[in-house]
Parts: C-alpha cells; sequence; structure tokens
C-alpha cells in the first residue's frame, strides 16, 4: 500500500489497551498532496490512529513514517516540529485568550525552543514577536477570523470556534494536517465553507487526514478513504470504490 512518495506510513500498527486491540494491523500510505478520508462506525479505531500518528500513542506494534522517515513513538512535540498539526473532536482553544492569541501559540509551537526564546537578546525577541504577529494577521486573514481576532473563542459561534482551531493547526505550518471531526456541530452552510477551506489548505501543499461521520462532505472531499472497523482496515479506495464495498455496507448496516 506504501509507496516512495507517502508523506505518512503505516506499516502494521496494533495499538493494544489491556485486553482491548483498538488497531489491529492497520496498514495505510497516504500521498503528498491528498485529502484521505478515515471512516469508520463508533469505536473502529479511527482517533487512536490519530492519536498514534500524532505521538499521543505509542503502538503497540508497527511503524509509522513521515516521508519515509520512522517517527513511530516520537513525542508529540517531536512530531509538530516535523511537520504534524492537529485538530481535535472536541475543541481545545484556550478560553482566557482571544482568537490572535490562540494562533499566535500555534506559531509558537513551530519552530524554535523555549528555552532560545528566554535566552534571546531583548531587540531579537521584539523583531520574533513582529514577525510572528505579522504571519498570525496573516493567518487569521486567510480564514476569515480579522473581525474576530480580538474576542475570545467562548463568545464565538461555534462554526467560527471550528474555523479557529483550524487556523491555529495551520499556524504550525504543518506538511500534514489530521482533522478529527471538522464538520461536527457545523450547519449546511458552514460545512460547505469547511470544504473550500480544507481544499485551499491541500492546494498551498498540505496533505490532509480527514476523520469525519458527515458522509456528504467525506464522499465529496477525499480523493481516496479508509475504512475501519474493529480496529481493521475493512475497504481502501475512491469513494465510489468503498460506497460499493460489501465488508463496508456490512459494517455500516450489520449483516
Ligand atoms: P473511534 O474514534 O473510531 O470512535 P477510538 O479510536 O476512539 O474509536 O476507540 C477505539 C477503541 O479503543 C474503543 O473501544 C476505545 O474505548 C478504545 N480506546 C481508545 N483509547 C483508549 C485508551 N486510552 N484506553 C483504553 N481504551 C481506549
Amino acid at each position: 500500500a506504501a509507496s516512495e512518495e507517502d508523506v505518512l506510513e503505516i506499516a502494521g500498527v496494533t495499538m493494544r489497551f489491556k485486553g482491548l486491540v483498538a488497531l489491529d494491523d492497520v496498514s495505510l500510505g497516504v500521498p503528498a498532496g491528498q485529502i484521505r478520508g478515515i471512516v469508520g462506525p463508533n469505536g473502529s479505531g479511527k482517533t487512536t490512529l490519530f492519536n498514534v500518528i500524532s505521538g499521543f500513542y505509542v503502538p503497540s506494534a508497527g511503524k509509522v513514517r513521515l516521508r519515509g522517515r520512522d517517527v513511530t513513538g516520537a513525542r508529540p512535540y517531536r512530531l509538530s516540529q516535523a511537520g504534524v498539526a492537529r485538530t481535535f473532536q472536541n475543541l481545545r482553544l484556550f478560553d482566557d485568550l482571544n482568537v490572535r492569541e490562540n494562533i499566535l501559540i500555534g506559531l509558537d509551537r513551530t519552530r524554535t525552543a523555549w528555552i532560545w526564546r528566554y535566552l534571546a537578546l531583548p531587540w531579537k525577541v521584539f523583531g520574533y514577536e513582529r514577525a510572528l504577529g505579522a504571519r498570525a494577521d496573516e493567518i487569521i486573514a486567510r480564514f476569515g477570523l480579522t473581525g474576530f481576532a480580538g474576542a475570545v473563542p467562548r463568545e464565538l459561534p461555534y462554526g467560527i470556534q471550528r474555523r479557529i482551531e483550524m487556523a491555529r493547526a495551520m499556524a504550525m505550518s504543518p506538511s500534514l494536517l489530521l482533522l478529527d471531526e471538522p464538520a461536527a456541530g457545523l450547519n449546511g452552510e458552514e460545512v460547505r465553507q469547511l470544504a473550500e477551506i480544507v481544499r485551499s489548505i491541500r492546494d498551498s501543499g498540505v496533505t490532509v487526514v480527514v476523520i469525519e461521520h458527515n458522509m456528504g462532505l467525506v464522499m465529496s472531499l477525499c480523493e481516496r478513504i479508509t475504512v475501519l472497523a474493529g480496529g481493521k482496515v475493512i475497504a481502501d479506495g475512491t469513494p465510489a470504490e468503498v460506497a460499493v464495498a460489501p465488508a463496508v455496507v456490512q459494517a455500516y448496516l450489520g449483516d
């Protein structure tokens, strides 16, 4: 399944929690510039897979590779430095910070270690902050958040909060973006806007992997879909292929 151009390669990944096998010998490869969908019933292992890719869990077996480099078991901050950014099913925005500050935190986690920030000479610090501020404003504009920059997330509509989280992830200049149910709680118009944003992210050269329950969105947005059930890959193909795969029909409808 994996090829040389794959940005992300999952090879034989198994994740056990005590008696439970959340991922069972999962393999998949995502080529550069693809929007890949991950679907499956509740409890099929989708979020566990994201947690393995982003370093929150160390798999019991198997390998995770980024552009051919083995990153299995690397800490989350290492993976974010290596270009992996993610959003969460339940938003994790800082509610005592405004939108711009939330984005600045995303930028701050990109490259520079904290120690250098504190050791840096004052004029260097100021130059750095100014550069970050300009970049934050650029991202805020790109995500249509300019009018909300000074507001705190919890005072904003839910759809805007979701967009802020995506903007913060993009502030890290990732090469691989993991989106965990980005359409959850969005209305029809917001879902359409989300699809446009994700396509523009991909067009800017970022590879996107998206867990999503909204099948209309998955089918129209993703070039390829991996279907999980019971921790196993039961189908992998184009939207048209997986829609008619017998294993998929059975997993969703029961037998
Ligand atoms: P999905 O995202 O597809 O709904 P999950 O990846 O969240 O599925 O969960 C897959 C299985 O792994 C579930 O049975 C879940 O309870 C279990 N699981 C996930 N994380 C943990 C954990 N940290 N400890 C124990 N079991 C877990």
